[in-house]
């Protein structure tokens, strides 16, 4: 049981930060740099969670923010929940707005990222996804035993769902607050944060979608930024974007207040 839970926990923070760190922050956002083989690890981190190709999860995200609660976003709860949640996944292909080569050419020009897309077809992408999340747990299973196989695929399981409830619950107004007065319906949830490592702070984020640390406020606990924090005081996170508040707002709710977004170069 001692090996499972110490598995799971490690598995969780991988697979979590596999998500926040490597396909949303990173990858989506390019809001810090990291050696090659450090975005590696974190991509093959939510890779294995069953997250799916990363160009398609960064495509869609891009485009999320791009066009937030309007009927081109690809999630909105504002147009039915079940779509938000998981309806969208099971779309063909790429809707005609939505153009990986053009607005993720940086992905597109990866060659590992380019063959994971299975040339835009969803249904072959979400295949691959699972047999080679399937196929690491078997690996697993065969080195280390059943324990840290189920704590693995258990870890990956929850970070599948995770990001999906995010979608829902952070663009529903009265589940959370906002620091920032948007147009768009995020909000900040604190219980998403904390199974999230630190996304639940939705408002934050799309008040400062470039910056790589949404928390805000004293409060509002950060694991992924903690991680790419640490990452750069040892010098291996560059250009890290970080959205600062101005030290003398005492309060911004609901503050259309500019806030200075900097980075350290
Ligand atoms: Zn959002
Ligand atoms: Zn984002």
């Amino acid at each position: 049981m001692f090996e499972f839970v110490v598995a799971f926990v490690l598995f969780y923070m991988w697979h979590g930060m596999g998500v926040t760190v490597g396909y949303h922050r990173l990858l989506s956002h390019r809001s810090f740099r990291v050696p090659k083989a450090i975005e590696y690890f974190w991509v093959l981190g939510g890779y294995l969670a069953f997250e799916g190709s990363p160009m398609w999860w960064a495509a869609m995200h891009r485009a999320h923010h791009r066009y937030v609660d309007t009927p081109l976003d690809p999630h909105s709860p504002r147009y039915g929940i079940k779509n938000a949640h998981y309806g969208w996944i099971f779309h063909k292909g790429y809707p005609e707005h939505i153009v990986p080569g053009a607005q993720c050419p940086d992905l597109y020009n990866d060659r590992v990222y380019r063959l994971l897309d299975c040339g835009g077809d969803w249904h072959k992408a979400h295949i691959l996804t699972g047999l080679l999340g399937t196929g690491f747990r078997v690996v697993l299973l065969v080195l280390f035993g059943w324990q840290v196989a189920l704590a693995s695929l258990l870890a990956g399981l929850c970070m599948l769902q995770i990001p999906l409830l995010l979608n829902v619950v952070c663009h529903i107004p009265r589940l959370g607050y906002k620091n920032y007065a948007l147009e768009d319906d995020s909000v900040n949830v604190w219980w998403v944060s904390l199974l999230a490592h630190g996304e639940g702070w939705h408002n934050n984020h799309h008040a400062f979608p470039g910056s790589a640390r949404t928390g805000m406020k004293w409060y509002e606990f950060d694991v992924s930024w903690w991680h790419i924090s640490f990452l750069r005081q040892i010098g291996l996170a560059t250009d890290v974007h970080e959205a600062v508040r101005k030290p003398d707002i005492k309060s911004v709710a609901a503050s259309k207040e500019p806030v200075a977004v900097v980075s350290d170069r």
